[in-house]
């Protein structure tokens, strides 16, 4: 088949890659001059199956309205809020209710898990070397974070997650450069867990989709699709005029975008903005420095070892001017750096060194993304993954590309296809 894949994140090159892989003639369609430039270019790296849970949860709703005042807040609401927000939110917390998440925490996990596996076995088939590292911890602060996050790790346990509660000192045992003078009260430890750079291992797979024959077309938007006559109109930069092409089948991984693309088709996908910030620096010395993944729990901030660089991503903000980066969200950034690894990174005296990026989670009210038909012949769709594209891609990739080739997917799709929506 002539497949269409409309988006080159994370999700639109995994999908390129499988449907390539299954012997389609594949195209790309990126607005971008490079894969990977929008959400998918900086987040933390995490790829902790046990983690992948939706936000809308029971307990949620009261914790977004007590931070709503708070500098650190991990979650916000911000001015401006737009009619779709709005709307978003009223779904968002109509999901909250223990039987709704409890069912679309099964479906994420699921998903994360089979997505991890695939994760590894492509990177062992294709000789993927990237930057990435074993393992994830989780920083309590104080006893009443432990006792916080207490009830929830039967529940990982429950579901097979490795883990292990554990003091600071064995803490520091395992992350020798947490930083002396700030006392915890201990950790949970993930062994199997890691973390990687979403954006480095985007460009390799494009490297290596490319060399088997999936064609990848950038700097050109897809503005239109033409469902009755299988075709998109795809508009290069610079030209005055969109094309038509025609393909058998084209896939929507656009992102927060797809929404506005799968409109004027009689969809109606509500997907929302949800804000976040990491800053990336160059790490000054290689001891003082984090060897893997680690997330404060108080401040929902994940610090990741990227290579010759320290990643700390977090906040979670609805509405808000998405071109402004807010600075009291990078502050938090610093803060728990400095708390937690003082000495690991150059961020005086380097200019431009210090990388501080803001990106849009693609989040769908509930939890988890869409895959598969969209009902509209010959259209197709991989969104809405939210805080987890990068843990979750591989696995949607190649279920995606089974469902394309009428086969049936290895991991089980129940409510991750379009109907969950009632579009
Ligand atoms: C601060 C932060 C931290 C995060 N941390 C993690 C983490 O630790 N682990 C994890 O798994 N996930 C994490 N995420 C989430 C993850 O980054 C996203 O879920 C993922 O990047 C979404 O990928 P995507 O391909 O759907 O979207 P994107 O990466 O945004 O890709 C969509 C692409 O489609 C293109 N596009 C859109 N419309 C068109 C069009 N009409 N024509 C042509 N091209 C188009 C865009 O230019 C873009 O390149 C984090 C996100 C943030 C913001």
């Amino acid at each position: 088949m002539r497949v269409a894949v409309v988006g080159a994140g994370i999700i639109g090159v995994t999908t390129a890659w499988e449907l390539g892989a299954d012997g389609h003639e594949v195209t790309v369609f990126e607005r971008r001059s490079s894969v990977a430039e929008e959400t998918s270019f900086a987040n933390a790296g995490v790829v902790a199956p046990g983690y992948v849970t939706p936000w809308a949860a029971p307990g949620m709703p009261a914790k977004v309205a007590r931070y709503l005042l708070s500098d650190h807040a991990p979650v916000r609401v911000s001015l401006p809020l737009s009619r779709s927000d709005i709307a978003w939110m009223w779904k968002w917390y109509r999901s909250c209710d223990l039987a709704t998440y409890a069912a679309n925490r099964l479906r994420m996990q699921r998903l994360a898990f089979y997505s991890r596996e695939r994760l590894h076995h492509l990177v062992e088939a294709l000789q993927l070397e990237y930057d990435r590292s074993d393992g994830y911890m989780v920083l309590l602060r104080s006893e009443k974070d432990r006792k916080l996050v207490a009830p929830g790790l039967q529940v990982l346990r429950d579901v097979g997650v490795v883990l292990k509660e554990i003091s600071a000192d064995e803490a520091r045992a395992i992350e020798p450069a947490l930083n002396p003078g700030t006392p915890f009260a201990g950790a949970v430890h993930l062994p199997n867990d890691e973390a990687g750079n979403c954006r480095q291992f985007a460009l390799l797979l494009k490297g290596v989709a490319q060399a088997r024959g999936v064609r990848f077309e950038f700097n050109t938007a897809v503005d239109a699709i033409h469902p009755h006559e299988r075709a998109l109109s795809a508009w290069v930069l610079g030209d005055t005029a969109p094309t038509k092409r025609n393909f058998d089948a084209i896939v929507v991984c656009g992102g927060l975008d797809s929404a506005a693309l799968l409109r004027p088709l009689g969809l109606r996908i509500p997907l929302a903005a949800v804000h976040g910030y990491s800053i990336s620096a160059p790490i000054r010395e290689s001891l003082n420095a984090p060897r893997s993944a680690l997330m404060d729990e108080r401040y929902k901030v994940a610090i990741t070892r990227m290579g010759n660089r320290v990643r700390v991503a977090g906040s979670a903000e609805i509405g808000g001017d998405a071109a402004r980066k807010r600075p009291a969200a990078i502050q938090t950034l610093y803060k728990v750096l400095r708390d937690w690894f003082p000495g690991a990174a150059q961020l005086a005296n380097t200019g431009a060194a210090v990388q501080e990026w803001k990106g849009a989670r693609p989040m769908l009210p509930d939890g988890p993304p869409v895959i598969g038909a969209t009902g509209v012949p010959g259209v197709w769709m991989n969104l809405g993954h939210g805080s987890s594209g990068w843990a979750l891609s591989c696995g949607s990739a190649r279920a995606l590309a089974d469902l394309l080739a009428g086969a049936r997917p290895e991991v089980d799709m129940e409510g991750l296809g379009v109907e969950r929506l009632g579009t």
